[in-house]
């Protein structure tokens, strides 16, 4: 999403660009998104739209399945050697590459990847989406069985020194909250029960969502799950402390959502090193100026944007696309005066 943002910004200064794109397809996680917070626009959509523009345009070169194996000065350019063993000239690089869901077996007390009725926030949203596996209905994936009551437990890898993430990931209240409207609004009488540390709903239109939530019954736990546990029918036992209450409680659910964090795409401290540019303590890139240069990075011509620099949602991925291609245009202007 964001570099498809960048692409289309620099096309509106007649400059031409390359994307560099590592899967067979555009579109970054976005893509597979049948709805998104917070106004439940299908994330597919959105993309497409961007896409269409990209091919329409005769600026924009793209190049899918491969990736940037080496980047070095020269002269007054960067040459960019390409997995695919061809190499091309550009004059500024935008990194915008994403991230990685964190991976829930590091948290083995959920019981990820045993129980196959405990799944991460992706593959819920997978089951949710109309387009997905399941057709949108959400059936659990051990024995097709409707599910009609859900548990979705907040902050998996995020806010653990534990699992070396002690961030907030900054979207997953939201998208978890979004998700459990989904699984209401499909079955009203279905139980969501959303065990959290904080509510952290902070953008704009994000609180209200939450609100609504609450209102069509959406139950909201403050507590901490010990574990998960499979029962021999496949049902699952969560066990958790209510934080409010001081109390233990316990429930046994049909399905179990894991709301995992953000962690730093997997290519991150490779092509910083290549780059020589520097990374934060949480391993997500950090700008130059002290952040007073939002996509600056130490070297000249090599600018940042999205989730490469942490957690955010697409509308500020949107943002960070069209400006990262604004400061890109207005270094390049600089350099042809
Ligand atoms: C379960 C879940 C649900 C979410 N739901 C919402 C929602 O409803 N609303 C919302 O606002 N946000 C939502 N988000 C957040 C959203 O996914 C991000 O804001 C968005 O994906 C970030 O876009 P991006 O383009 O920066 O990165 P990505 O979406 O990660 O895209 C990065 C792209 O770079 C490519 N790539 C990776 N490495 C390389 C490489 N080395 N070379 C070349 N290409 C590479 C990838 O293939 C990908 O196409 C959700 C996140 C999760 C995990
Ligand atoms: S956004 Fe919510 S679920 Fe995610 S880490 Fe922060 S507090 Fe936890």
């Amino acid at each position: 999403m964001t570099g498809l943002k960048a692409a289309l910004t620099l096309d509106e200064f007649e400059i031409p660009s390359v994307i560099v794109e590592k899967s067979g397809e555009l579109g970054g996680k976005v893509r597979g998104y049948g709805k998104t917070f917070p106004d439940f626009r299908s994330g597919r959509a959105l993309v497409s739209g961007l896409v269409k523009r990209v091919d329409s345009t005769g600026m924009i070169r793209v190049l899918r399945n491969c990736t940037v194996s080496g980047i070095r000065t020269e002269g007054d350019h960067y040459r960019v050697r390409l997995s695919d063993g061809t190499s091309l000239d550009a004059h500024a690089v935008i990194l915008a590459f994403g991230f990685e869901p964190f991976d829930a077996t590091r948290q083995e007390e959920y019981g990820y990847g045993v129980c196959p009725n405990v799944i991460a926030a992706p593959e819920l949203e997978a089951l949710l989406d109309p387009l997905g596996p399941t057709k949108g209905r959400l059936l659990r994936p051990s024995d097709g069985k409707p599910v009609r009551k859900a548990a979705i437990i907040f902050c998996v890898g995020s806010r653990s020194k534990r699992t070396d993430s002690p961030y907030c990931s900054r979207i997953c209240c939201s998208y978890s909250t979004k998700q459990a409207i989904e699984i209401k609004e499909s079955d009203p009488d279905a139980q969501v029960v959303c065990f959290y540390m904080d509510i952290r709903t902070y953008g704009r239109g994000f609180e209200e969502m939450h609100q609504y939530a609450r209102e069509i019954g959406v139950k909201y736990i403050r507590g901490r799950v010990s574990e998960c546990c499979a029962l021999p029918d496949g049902d699952i036992l969560v066990r958790a402390e209510n934080t409010l209450l001081g109390k233990p409680v316990q429930g046994v659910f049909d399905l179990v959502s894991l709301s995992v964090g953000m962690t730093p795409s997997p290519d991150t401290s490779s092509l910083a090193e290549m780059l020589g540019i520097e990374l934060g303590t949480d391993g997500f890139f950090i700008s130059a100026d002290g952040g007073l240069s939002p996509h600056d990075t130490g070297r000249e011509g090599i600018f940042l944007a999205g989730a490469v620099t942490g957690l955010k949602p697409i509308r500020d991925c949107i943002l960070e696309g069209t400006s990262a291609g604004g400061r890109a245009a207005a270094y390049l202007r600089r350099r042809r005066a």
